[in-house]
């Protein structure tokens, strides 16, 4: 018999939430194991763009963290996003990090970014990564959880489910189901010498009729490379059919927007697609002796398709909660509820605002209509830089009013 290993917390998954989750839980003097079936550096299907939340996680939990993150390269700085709108016309918007000095945002591969992140835990004394450990079944015991993995057997009070959109914690301990409607199918494709990029590295963002509610993106990078991906709502693929390789292609080569600069553009491999689990419906979040992180708990914002912001988030707030549940010796579901409490409570007002954007897509025109009024007004612009990080201002967009204002030039 295989003798298994005993650890105080089990993590499962070193991507950005389970990083997160052990990091915040260095000074706890818990012993931590963290299993990841993959070995790092390794490549994780995603747009790589950074927003200032990413920056500011880090900054929220040790500045020294935040330095290194600030040091590491290749990243590229990306100091706004460019929109184009269903009509094709396009609007600057210039993000604004307010906090601090450096860059709103970043494009980097997450190859790089998530083997920054697990080197970064990897130095911890108390944390012990476990690579190509393949978690394959979970057992609850009175008091323990049993964990087999491709390698071992591990044994824990509480474990972490940090392991993504196709979670196995979620699988086996929640009682979630799969619903379509706020899930996203998301493909992306690395592609070299994309031409007509912006100078100041501003990301860029196409809804066009045909794929909304879902969006195109070209996110530029180091080197003259690009990632380039396509994401639409599930139940939309599903209800009409759609082929998103096959769209995602035609969009390259046939859009009047997108045909001549990807004429010369070099792809670097082949396309590759992913499931996004959006935080548009609240969902369980915990139960005896398990909690659910980032992707694993839905959190990723419907409207922008970003998730590494809120993964992180859920790291440091599930950190906080292990703490409380070892100094009280409490990990049942009812104890752990608090921890589904305080997630809603730091992220689900900006989840439904952009659940509510996300709805706006429905009316095209409506979207037209904003880009022009604010291609031609520079107040309008700057609230809408305002709206992209104020979650308040940003309400405005959902309410017809803001509309009629504009409409009449306020
Ligand atoms: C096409 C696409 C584009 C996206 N673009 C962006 C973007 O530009 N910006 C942004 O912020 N977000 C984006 N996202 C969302 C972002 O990728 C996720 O929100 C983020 O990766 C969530 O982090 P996580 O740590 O929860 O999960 P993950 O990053 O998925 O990490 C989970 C980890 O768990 C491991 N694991 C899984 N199963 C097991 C198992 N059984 N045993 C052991 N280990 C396991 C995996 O190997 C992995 O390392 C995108 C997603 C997709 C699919």
């Amino acid at each position: 018999m295989i003798e298994s290993r005993l650890f105080d917390v089990v993590i499962i998954g070193a991507g950005p939430a389970g990083c997160a989750s052990a990091y915040q839980l260095a000074e706890s003097g818990l012993t931590i194991a963290v299993l990841d079936k993959d070995v790092f550096p390794r490549d994780k299907v995603c747009g790589d763009a950074l927003s200032a939340d990413v920056t500011n996680q880090f900054h929220r939990m040790d500045s020294a963290l935040a330095e290194a993150f600030l040091k590491q390269n290749p990243k590229k700085a990306s100091n706004g996003v460019r929109f184009f709108a269903p009509n094709h016309k396009s609007l600057d918007i210039p993000f604004k990090n307010p906090k601090y000095k450096e860059a709103a945002g970043f494009v980097m591969k997450r190859l790089d970014f998530d083997a920054f992140f697990a080197e970064e835990i990897k130095k911890v004394p108390n944390i012990k990564v476990f690579e190509n450990h393949k978690v394959k079944a979970i057992e609850i015991k009175e008091n323990s959880v049993f964990i087999e993995t491709s390698q071992s057997i591990f044994q824990t009070k509480i474990i972490i489910g940090a392991d993504g959109a196709n979670s196995i914690v979620n699988r086996k301990l929640s009682l979630n189901k799969i619903d379509k409607k706020y899930h996203s199918g998301g493909l992306r494709q690395y592609f070299k010498n994309v031409t007509g990029l912006n100078e100041s590295g501003f990301i860029e963002l196409h809804f066009y009729k045909e794929i909304l509610p879902g969006y195109f993106w070209v996110f530029p990078l180091p080197d003259n490379k690009a990632n380039v991906g396509l994401g639409i709502l599930s139940s939309e693929i599903s209800k009409q059919n759609i082929h998103l390789k096959e769209k995602f292609t035609h969009l390259l080569n046939n859009h009047p927007n997108l045909k001549d600069r990807f004429k010369n553009a070099k792809p670097l491999e082949d396309i590759k697609g992913f499931g996004l689990p959006l935080g548009s419906k609240k969902k369980q979040l915990s139960g005896n002796r398990f909690l659910l992180l980032g992707d694993a708990a839905n959190l990723i914002d419907p409207f922008t398709g970003e998730g590494i912001g809120n993964a992180i988030r859920s790291g440091r707030i599930a950190a906080t909660h292990i703490e409380e549940a070892f100094k009280t010796n409490r990990f049942d579901a009812d104890f752990n509820k608090k921890y589904d409490t305080k997630i809603y409570q730091a992220m689900w007002k900006e989840l439904r605002v952009s659940k509510s954007l996300q709805n706006l897509l429905k009316y095209p025109w409506l979207f037209n209509f904003l880009v022009k009024k604010a291609n031609k007004n520079k107040s309008v612009q700057l609230l809408l830089t305002s709206m992209l990080d104020d979650v308040n201002l940003k309400k405005e967009l959902v309410k017809p009013s803001f509309y009629v204002k504009l409409l009449f030039n306020f």
